[in-house]
């Protein structure tokens, strides 16, 4: 089936005795046991539940993963697949990575004792560097927030190859419908499922998906012990929000594309980011990588003036942060999403007080450019 297709029918959950035609919501915490050891399919929810079920096939469907988890967040997923990496370990990440997740290894992950290196992985030789005895896992997240820059995953692939180490990537932006890292090499697939998955910014939610037998049991008993799965509910919106994911992608990325080619050549914008522009840097690897550019934009703005008075002035795109759903959002990373990064690493990485990132939604992209005209001024 084709990932459009998948998006309707990637779960093998049937039509029940009803006639439903989605699946219900389970709303059971515990389920009766047939007879006396019989091997039922459900016991206990926080194991598995029938609408968790259905929600973590359609990932792995769409994903071409044997086994998916689904957990209450992205960063519950992201926890629950680091205990995974052995204590006293070393993990190279990129260094534009999601601040929730650098968060997360710098103050909880390092409790066990591992040890995080922020390279930019986009430059396979910084990673090569970096490589210690002791190092576990490589952590990427292609394209990067906010600077858009492509990780070229099956060259991280080939620099690891032979080690004992995991490639995860964090798939979020792009979404399986565009891109599908277990083909190009990595072992752990992780998505932030409140973002484009869910689609619709009402719910939070979280995926891992694997293929390899021994690790997918390793975090089946990682899941139902720490316990950070989704709920019966959330599942739901969940499979709710994929049935429309390629509709929304295409729609979203067309937005994108035009609105980049825009800002371009607006004479208070000095530089965009958007990797489905020709001239961005990871453009022809991305091309390579995946069947989508998505739908993430940063820019920046002349003045930090300029860059203030557009978030004061949009009206259809709301000042918000998140991304990844129907509606267009704008943020200034600075004052947002990386007001923890210390000022000087922020501005090597140029992430500077003139910088925006748009998150384009799929209303009508004549009515967001005009939008951002009169934001422009
Ligand atoms: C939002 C996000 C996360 C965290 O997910 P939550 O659902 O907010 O916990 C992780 N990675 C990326 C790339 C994200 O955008």
């Amino acid at each position: 089936m084709k990932k459009d297709t998948l998006c309707i029918h990637g779960y093998k959950h049937k039509t029940d005795k009803t006639g439903a035609i989605t699946v219900p919501i389970f709303q059971a915490s515990t389920f009766v046991y047939p007879e006396v050891n019989a091997n039922a399919p459900y016991c206990y929810t926080r194991l598995q539940n029938p609408t968790r079920e259905a929600a973590e096939e359609t990932v792995a469907a769409l994903e071409g993963a044997k086994e998916g988890f689904a957990f209450a967040s992205g960063m519950a997923a992201i926890m629950t697949v680091m205990e995974l990496i052995p204590p006293n370990s070393h993990v190279i990440a990129t260094e534009d990575l999601y601040g929730g997740s650098i968060r997360l290894f710098n103050t909880v992950c390092i409790n066990r004792n591992i040890e995080f290196d922020y390279v930019d992985t986009a430059d396979i030789a910084a990673i090569q560097a970096k490589i210690k005895p002791n190092t576990r896992a490589v952590y990427v997240e292609s394209p990067t927030n906010p600077m858009i820059q492509i990780t070229d995953i099956p060259a991280v692939k080939t620099a690891i190859q032979g080690l004992d180490i995991l490639l995860i990537a964090d798939n979020t932006f792009l979404t399986p419908y565009y891109m599908n890292p277990l083909a190009l090499g990595a072992d752990i697939v992780i998505h932030s499922g409140t973002k484009y998955l869910g689609g619709h910014s009402d719910t939070l939610a979280g995926f891992a998906v694997l293929n390899d037998d021994a690790l997918r049991t390793r975090l089946r008993t990682l899941h139902k012990s720490i316990g950070a799965c989704l709920s019966p509910f959330d599942s739901f919106l969940i499979i709710r929000g994929i049935k429309t994911l390629a509709l929304r992608m295409d729609k979203a990325q067309a937005n994108a594309m035009a609105i980049a080619e825009w800002l371009s050549a607006q004479p208070k914008i000095t530089s965009v980011n958007y990797a489905g522009l020709p001239t961005h840097k990871g453009h022809e690897i991305l091309k390579k990588q995946a069947r989508g550019f998505g739908a993430m934009i940063s820019f920046e703005t002349d003045t930090p003036q300029t860059a203030r008075e557009i978030l004061n002035r949009v009206s259809i795109i709301s000042y918000a942060e998140s991304l990844g759903c129907v509606n267009t959002l704008i943020t200034i990373p600075t004052l947002c999403t990386h007001e923890d990064v210390p000022p000087e690493e922020r501005e090597a990485r140029g992430i500077s007080d003139r910088l925006l990132r748009l998150s384009v939604g799929i209303e009508n992209a004549e009515d967001l450019i005009e939008d951002l005209r009169q934001a422009i001024g």
